[in-house]
């Protein structure tokens, strides 16, 4: 490929113009300076210009297209969010420097704790996490050492329902709890019987459920209320997994629903950019039992001054240096002020866009479970697989229309899962679009399955070993 940089190098062209004012040499003392000259490549602005553009117009992003992947809602993030992050007195500050030199930058993050309060109906917020999974490592963390503390020491099982994100039994894991799994009725909810058997076969020794509302289904489980009573009544704790709020915000809270910890992923609920352009965040919200083991610093406001609180009785300790991913923080907190109490709206929308979506859709593929969903769903290309067209050959072909596939092989109780998830940020005519093209691609696995099969066809990689791609991952370059 002669796509890098130093292979368009064409020496003596130069893209800048060195006055005598700039010259390295009269500011840096000589012995910094370096021996050899560097081995830079040799261009014109312009052609500096056109290699980045040619570069990015490779990449896919929300701003190129539909972006329907499940579970991680890619919805529009503003642009006036990045104006915000880039202000000076937020570029300019050290994370060392003193709380009264700070004031505005701790002030931001209180006044987002105490949003992230009101929207989730937590008693106490920690911005800390860097993720959705590193939240729910520090929520479950939290749920250790509240046992700890009580000195039950039997309690050392996590229940997960078995259409659970993978993060969750891996970060119950990574605290040393055994994870029991509860199935899902053939509604595609959790079990609730089955959820019954557990507790009475495990007397005292569960910790907590960790569940997500909707689930990975899209579906609201609408026992939640009976399952956190049993919960409770059981001396466990509720981990909310609240990667999905964009479907709820507003609507309902998992206080409501009965929840002890939540952890939110604001790189996808509040327009943060995630994916390769992260990084994320994963605030941690508690229930008042439970704010002495939140992790250090809290950001605290006493006598009208901004503090970060190391002082927390039962603290699981530092999670994460500094105060997290600030940048992060400046986003969720400006689109929280933009939308201010039309947060609702982002959630009906997204829920209407999904609903229509899974109607369109549901005669050409296979819909599992028939229910009205939230802010997403899950097809099945079992039917499509019958006639020799994998799911992954189906999300191959919609990047010929321009379209990222959805989440595919996901959750993993359904066969052959397409995992979409269109959010609000999407128009009736964007939304038509793709129906067309799914539609096209489920006639083409009837009359012409070749060209599904040999897909894509139009993007700069086509075909790649997928397997060899994730295990030898090598992207060095090498000049000859
Ligand atoms: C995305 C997601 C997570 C994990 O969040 P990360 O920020 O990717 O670590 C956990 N649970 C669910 C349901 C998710 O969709």
């Amino acid at each position: 490929m002669t796509d890098v940089i130093f292979e368009k190098s064409i020496k003596g062209m130069s893209g800048v113009t060195l006055t005598d004012e700039n010259l390295a040499t009269d500011f840096i003392k000589p012995e910094f300076l370096r021996k050899n000259v560097p081995e830079l490549p040799e261009m014109s602005e312009l052609e500096v210009m056109r290699h980045f553009k040619e570069l990015s117009d490779k990449n896919f992003c929300v701003e190129s297209g539909f972006y329907p992947l499940g579970s991680c809602t890619m919805k529009y993030n503003p642009k006036v969010n990045e104006y915000l992050t880039s202000l000076e007195g937020f570029t300019s500050l050290h994370p060392l420097q003193e709380d009264e030199d700070c004031q505005g930058a701790l002030e931001l993050m209180y006044k987002l704790q105490e949003a992230l309060k009101e929207i989730t109906g937590m008693d106490a917020v920690t911005l800390l996490g860097s993720a959705g999974a590193h939240g729910e490592l520090c929520g479950m963390m939290i749920v250790k050492h509240y046992f700890k503390t009580k000195n039950d020491t039997k309690r050392t099982k996590v229940i997960i329902p078995d259409s659970a994100h993978g993060t969750n039994p891996a970060s119950a894991g990574m605290c040393g709890f055994e994870i029991i799994k509860v199935q899902s009725n053939n509604k595609g909810l959790v079990d609730v019987e089955h959820l019954k058997e557990i507790f009475e076969s495990n007397k005292d020794e569960i910790a907590a459920i960790m569940m997500t509302n909707p689930n990975t289904l899209g579906l609201f489980e609408e026992n939640i209320l009976e399952i956190s009573k049993l919960a409770h009544k059981n001396g466990a704790l509720l981990y909310y997994d609240g990667a999905n709020l964009n479907a709820v915000m507003g609507i309902t809270n998992p206080k409501i629903m009965g929840f002890d910890i939540v952890h939110l992923n604001l790189h996808k609920t509040f327009a943060a950019p995630h994916g390769g352009g992260g990084p994320g965040a994963g605030p941690v919200g508690v229930v008042e039992k439970l704010k002495e083991y939140l992790p250090v610093p809290v950001i605290d406001f006493k006598d009208g001054k901004y503090f970060r609180n190391y002082n927390i009785v039962n603290t699981i300790g530092k999670i994460k240096e500094f105060q997290g991913n600030f940048s992060v923080l400046v986003k969720a907190y400006a689109y929280i002020l933009m939308r201010g109490n039309t947060l609702k709206e982002a959630s009906c929308d997204a829920v209407l866009n999904a609903n229509y979506l899974k109607e369109k859709l549901k005669e050409y593929y296979e819909l599992p479970y028939d229910y009205p969903c939230m802010h997403e769903f899950v097809l099945s290309g079992d039917r499509q697989k019958a006639a020799g067209v994998h799911t992954l050959e189906i999300a191959k072909r919609l990047m010929d229309s321009k379209f990222h596939p959805p989440t595919v092989y996901f959750p993993l109780i359904v066969s052959e899962a397409m995992m979409i998830e269109p959010t609000e940020s999407e128009n009736k005519a964007r939304l038509d679009k793709f129906i067309d093209a799914m539609k096209t691609i489920a006639k083409e696995v009837k009359e012409n399955p070749e060209v599904v099969l040999s897909s894509p066809h139009n993007t700069p990689v086509k075909r790649v070993d997928e397997t060899n791609a994730a295990r030898h991952l090598d992207l060095r370059y090498r000049k000859d």
